[in-house]
């Protein structure tokens, strides 16, 4: 039998994606966060790029390129735009793809820019259609083509902007237009980070937080976090309750094994959702391949949160394998569930790709 019911893919412990616990104080979320390009950790080649680019843009006296980052939710690529504003000496506009509804709720927001102001604009390829099109020249040449009325009637006025730097982000850089991905000179992609990094962010966010946190307790938290920073960050502050409740007060190995095993959370970092989404692939399909929208539909969720919420990770761990001819389980996944493949398996004669 493969579980069914009601899941919460969206605000699960372990979406990588925000939940409405994390910003319940926002104190708290702003104190852990990097500041300056040498607190975040990880990311050494992005880091090392960008401090070339902000170091000569500031030598030059001259506005930062456009930034376009992408990667998996909770990567930091918020932060790295607060941080990218903070280097530079600039302020940052935080905003949305979906929240700029219309032409003129992006122009109210570049005419209010200062010279050099980051505009930060989260999930960009979500930009309705007429938005993007009077972002080109505002990127280009910093003007807004203003136009009223319409047909023969329709008038056009031309307001300079004062210099600017895009910073915008994206799960999905492949749904954004030719164009719009062609007006940023600097385009970088963050990876999934490793158990160490995500140990050290854990230790510094628990020095921060006051929080006693010994090494293997912060490294066991680490293997489970999914390759994600903020569920890094979550994971610690709700593992810090059983330290408190259960224990001495402190987070060791012994404390985060009970703690994530009464959150459902396994040794790896999966949970009820991902094993479901495995045992379908692996008992529903007999390992696949199988396409991203008939396992979606199979398990009730939509194509795009399996793959950008559980697809990198479970891909990371090289649990699932991609093929040209859709998704298939590796032995990985087969042993780590329990399960044994019968006969040769269906995969073996696909090219798998884990990227
Ligand atoms: P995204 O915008 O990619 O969804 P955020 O920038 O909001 O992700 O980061 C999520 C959380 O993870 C933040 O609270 C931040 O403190 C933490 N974080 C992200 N990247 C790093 C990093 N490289 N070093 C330390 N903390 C990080």
């Amino acid at each position: 039998m493969i579980e069914t019911g009601d899941f919460d893919f969206e605000n699960r412990l372990v979406s990588p994606r925000e939940i409405e616990t994390d910003t319940r104080n926002e104190d708290v979320d702003f104190s852990i966060r990097p500041k300056t390009l040498s607190e975040y950790v990880g990311q050494k080649r992005v880091k090392e790029n960008l401090s070339v680019y902000i170091e000569a843009a500031k030598r030059r006296g001259d506005v930062l390129d456009h930034v376009l980052l992408y990667g998996p939710p909770g990567l930091g690529k918020t932060t790295l735009s607060q941080i990218i504003a903070n280097e530079m000496g600039v302020n940052i506009r935080i905003t949305s793809g979906p929240s700029i509804k219309k032409p003129g709720d992006l122009a109210a927001i570049l005419t209010n820019l200062e010279e050099g102001d980051v505009l930060f604009i989260d999930e960009i390829h979500r930009l309705d259609s007429s938005v993007e099109e009077i972002l080109y020249p505002a990127l280009e040449d910093f003007v807004l083509d203003i136009i009223w009325g319409k047909g023969a009637a329709a008038n056009s006025v031309r307001l300079d902007l004062k210099p600017f730097t895009l910073v915008g982000a994206t799960t999905r850089s492949g749904q954004l237009t030719a164009p719009l991905r062609d007006r940023f000179g600097v385009i970088a992609r963050l990876e999934l980070y490793t158990p160490d990094e995500l140990c050290d962010i854990i230790t510094r966010s628990a020095t921060i937080l006051g929080i006693a946190c010994d090494r293997e307790g912060a490294m066991e938290l680490a293997k489970r976090s999914r390759g994600t920073p903020r569920i890094a960050n979550r994971f610690l502050k709700r593992v810090r309750d059983f330290a408190e409740v259960e224990g001495d007060g402190i987070i060791t190995k012994d404390i985060v094994d009970l703690a994530l095993e009464r959150m459902e959370v396994d040794s790896l970092g999966l949970d009820k959702m991902d094993k479901r989404l495995l045992e379908m692939l692996i008992k529903g399909y007999n390992g696949g391949p199988v396409g991203l929208e008939t396992l979606a539909s199979a398990i009730g969720e939509e194509a795009i949160t399996l793959e950008d919420v559980c697809e990198p990770y479970l891909m990371q761990l090289g649990f699932i394998a991609r093929t040209p001819r859709g998704r298939c389980a590796t032995d990985l996944a087969y042993a780590h569930l329990g399960f044994k493949r019968e006969g040769n398996g269906h995969n073996n004669d696909e090219q798998m790709t884990f990227e």
